[in-house]
């Protein structure tokens, strides 16, 4: 198969996907209540709400709508956060440690609810099972599922014992298996095209090859320049999570942008894929650098694993990401894959979004840690709320302070790069 446009990564999703047609890049100076910048989940979730209420808002993306990490990921829509509810409670106490679970939960039925209501086509289905890749970690999903089925009364887990996961499908190498029916899984370029034309049918004004180059506060307002143009408004929503780079430095080192990679097989036979994957459910395991995968409407196995921390991706991504899916499903050693792609995403130290809002101006939300389908799509109605009134979540998001990384936004990779290098060579002991 061919690329479908040579701006997007030659990805299965492009090439599966209805595109936008091309809309204009920014030519002179324009007014808007909002501007966002940033064209993915956040960017687009934050426009829709703000443009439902009657704000007049132009986004502007750098590239294309979807280009970033929004237009590359697995695809899961999973619960709760992205660290789990032990870590919460230790870090912020049981009772917000409950207002996180509330929100995760709410930003799947919100992802669900926007697909629904904009009758958005992007292969939405149900469940999601994460396998234990090492003993000790078939024991901490057991309490896991103890321990949300009692405090947090959410009945929607089982756990699978290593003697029947071939109940669940044919991958190997496992110890446990949790599976939770709440989770939901999707194509993630279709869901955010539809977000992008559910926006500008209420009148949002996007603007791509449009790359912010300098972003002002200056008193109650704020001026972007893009190459071409400028857009004064009076709030600004910053959404490039893993793009930021230098824009904004006051946030930049809150995050580490990192690189994740996907390939997607031929479409498999029908035997095949039942025998992969019979519940039609996303899956995902338990390692640091974890592997997840889901099959297409189509039959594909789209499977991710591998991550690097450099600026340059492998040269072949088919090759990098070839022998993890091979550890789960030795019977696909013949298979072709037909795509690889790559996308770089932010994480925090903690592993929790990093949001706020700066001078009173610049609303921001990135660091998603690959759990952004939900939390992203959430991230951006909590900024228009706040920015449209006041709203108790964003502020209770705001609230979770993470810490930066050490050295600032140009020295912190080497001692990420290491960090994340220790932590992956762990993957690999005791399983
Ligand atoms: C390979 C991969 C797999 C993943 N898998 C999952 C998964 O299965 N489930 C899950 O929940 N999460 C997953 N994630 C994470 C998830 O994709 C992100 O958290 C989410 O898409 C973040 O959305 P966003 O809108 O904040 O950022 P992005 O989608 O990255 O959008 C940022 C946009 O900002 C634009 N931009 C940047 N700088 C500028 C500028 N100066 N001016 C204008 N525009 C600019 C970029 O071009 C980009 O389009 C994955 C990520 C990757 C990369």
């Amino acid at each position: 198969m061919t690329l479908t446009t040579p701006e997007y990564p030659d990805s299965w999703y492009c090439a599966s996907s209805e595109l936008l047609p091309e809309q204009n890049s920014l030519q002179g100076d324009v007014k808007a209540d909002i501007c966002v910048i940033g064209a993915g989940y956040t960017g687009l979730s934050a426009a829709l709400h703000l443009a439902k209420s009657g704000k007049r808002v132009v986004v502007l993306e750098a590239e294309r709508v979807g280009w970033g990490a929004s237009g590359r990921n697995g695809g899961h829509v999973g619960t709760g956060q992205r660290a789990d509810q032990f870590a919460l409670e230790k870090w912020y106490g049981k009772e917000t440690a409950k207002e996180l679970w509330r929100l995760g939960l709410e930003a799947v039925d919100l992802v669900e609810s926007l697909v629904n209501e904009n009758g958005i086509e992007c292969e939405l289905g149900k469940g999601n099972i994460h396998y234990a890749a090492k003993p000790a970690h078939a024991h901490e999903l057991r309490e896991e599922i103890e321990h949300l089925e009692t405090a947090y009364d959410y009945q929607q887990l089982r756990g699978v014992e290593k003697a029947d996961l071939a109940s669940l499908g044919s991958a190997q190498g496992f110890h446990y298996a949790m599976v939770d029916e709440g989770a939901r899984h999707l194509h993630p370029l279709k869901y955010c095209l539809g977000l992008a034309r559910a926006a500008m049918a209420v009148g949002v004004t996007v603007y791509e090859h449009s790359r912010a180059k300098k972003l002002d506060v200056q008193g109650d307002h704020a001026v972007v320049e893009t190459p071409s143009g400028a857009v004064r408004a009076d709030r600004v929503v910053l959404a490039c999570n893993g793009y930021l780079e230098k824009l904004y430095s006051p946030i930049a080192s809150n995050i580490m942008p990192i690189n994740n990679f996907i390939v997607a097989t031929e479409p498999l036979s029908e035997e095949l894929a039942r025998q992969i994957n019979p519940l039609k459910a996303s899956l995902s395991d338990s390692l640091f650098v974890i592997n997840y995968w889901k099959l297409s409407d189509d039959r594909r196995l789209i499977f991710g694993g591998g991550e690097t921390y450099s600026d340059k991706f492998p040269s072949s991504i088919t090759d990098f990401v070839r022998p993890y899916l091979l550890g789960v499903y030795p019977e696909l050693a013949k298979t072709p894959l037909e795509f690889g792609w790559g996308g770089t995403l932010a994480i925090t130290r903690n592993r929790m979004p990093d949001m706020g809002v700066h001078q009173g101006v610049v609303y921001y939300a990135q660091g998603f840690s690959g759990h952004g389908v939900p939390t992203a799509t959430m991230a951006g109605k909590l900024m228009a709320l706040s920015i449209l009134d006041s709203c108790e979540d964003f502020d209770l998001m705001a609230g979770l302070k993470t810490r930066s990384f050490p050295g600032g936004p140009l020295l912190r990779r080497p001692s990420l790069v290491a960090g994340m290098l220790f932590y992956s060579l762990l993957d690999k002991l005791g399983r």
